[in-house]
């Protein structure tokens, strides 16, 4: 704590003071050291002051600070705001952009919580007149909520942004509903609420700038949107929504399904896991928080994604035919000069490994004419 006397303060402003005045910052050089006693004067009574650092409002670095983020900020309409949501516009806040949402479900006091104004109706949210609007809603419910959404309450050239994990489809969507001045930017940040818990520094963010007006402004507005996930780190990717459902469907619906499929086979932590099982754990972990809309909307919504289904079917089926087959050759082997008993305890072994015993079971009966 810091303790000036009137008498400091004196000598910087010769006229008495009734009460403070400065016309500019009050970082001067003031002397820190050996403070004098407050002074007893009735003139000047004694008075500390606390703290130096705080943002007054004669202090010139702070206004010029409320500038630049005014300046650089958005007014950033949230419609859909779902776990997604949420977890985007912590970090939006961050960057002092204001946010304001929309939803079905009526999320207004944790909006209000996070420093969000959520909006019940979309014509209320929609007369703030944001900068940008962002849909963050399922896949599945997009159509039906664009068809709805009143775009005549916004400003002519609005900025529409959307997050889906798919992207031609949206693309699609925007182009057939929006009106031809607003502005398209299609994005995927390629993490959610459990890969981007602690940071976005390198993950990837891809976009496709399909609709920016030239004019400067617009031009500046779609930067800036960009600018949040750049200023955090991620891997800007620029590439088409095409591009992007192709290379989405190899790696994202693949990581989705292999995430569920393990899930449902019940993986559980013990205590000699390797880092390839920890792998697996985590890989169940960041993808059970996303709900059954998302992925399936990953399927339906991707064309792409149905021929990865079954790439991933035929490979499974491979990798057992594989291994049923060496089992079987062994199981040939022995089989020549075992006796009945043991054949029969290997055969029943075998149609249990082998689950429903359609793919490879071991054809016994072939086995002995063969043999014969
Ligand atoms: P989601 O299940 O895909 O979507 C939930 C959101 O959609 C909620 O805001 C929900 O609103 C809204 N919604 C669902 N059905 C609706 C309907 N019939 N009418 C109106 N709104 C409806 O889960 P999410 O994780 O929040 O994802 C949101 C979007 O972000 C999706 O498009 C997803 O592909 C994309 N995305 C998600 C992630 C992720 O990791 N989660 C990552 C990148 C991109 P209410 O909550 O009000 O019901």
């Amino acid at each position: 704590m810091l303790i000036f006397s009137p008498t400091t303060i004196r000598s910087l402003n010769p006229q008495p003071l009734p009460y403070l005045s400065f016309s500019h910052s009050i970082s001067l050089p003031l002397p820190l050291r050996s403070l004098p006693t407050p002074s007893k004067s009735p003139h000047f009574p004694s008075f500390h002051i606390n703290c130096i650092d705080a943002a007054q409002p004669f202090d010139y670095e702070s206004h010029l600070k409320n500038r630049y983020i005014q300046s650089t900020s958005l007014k950033i309409a949230i419609i859909g705001f779902g776990n997604f949501g949420q977890f985007l516009s912590k970090t939006f806040l961050r960057h002092h952009h204001t946010l304001l949402a929309h939803s079905r479900t009526n999320y207004a006091d944790l909006a209000n919580h996070l420093g969000v104004s959520f909006y019940a109706d979309p014509h209320d949210l929609f007369e703030q007149h944001p900068d940008v609007v962002l849909l963050s809603t399922s896949i599945l419910s997009t159509e039906t909520l664009l068809k709805k959404l009143p775009f005549q309450r916004l400003r002519r050239n609005t900025l529409f942004v959307d997050v889906l994990s798919v992207k031609e489809f949206p693309r699609n969507l925007f182009l057939k509903y929006l009106p031809p001045d607003f502005d398209i930017l299609c994005t995927h940040p390629m993490f959610g609420p459990e890969s981007g818990k602690t940071s976005w520094a390198g993950l990837p963010f891809v976009y496709d700038k399909v609709r920016i007006g030239d004019e400067e402004s617009r031009i500046k507005r779609c930067d800036k949107f960009l600018d949040i996930f750049e200023k955090e780190g991620c891997r800007m990717v620029e590439m088409s929504c095409m591009e992007h459902d192709k290379y989405a469907a190899g790696s994202q619906f693949v990581t989705h399904t292999m995430g569920r499929v393990l899930e449902k086979f019940g993986l559980e932590s013990s205590p000699i896991n390797t880092k390839g099982y920890e792998t697996l754990l985590n890989l169940v972990e960041n993808t059970k928080g996303d709900s059954f809309d998302l992925y399936y909307g990953l399927f339906m919504y991707n064309q792409n994604a149905l021929e990865q289904l079954e790439r991933l079917d035929m490979a499974f089926e491979s990798i057992k035919k594989d291994l049923f087959g060496r089992l079987h050759q062994v199981y040939r082997k022995q089989l020549f000069g075992d006796n009945n008993g043991e054949v029969e305890k290997k055969r029943s072994l075998a149609q249990k490994l082998l689950g429903n015993g359609s793919l490879t079971e071991p054809p016994l009966d072939n086995v002995r004419q063969d043999g014969s």
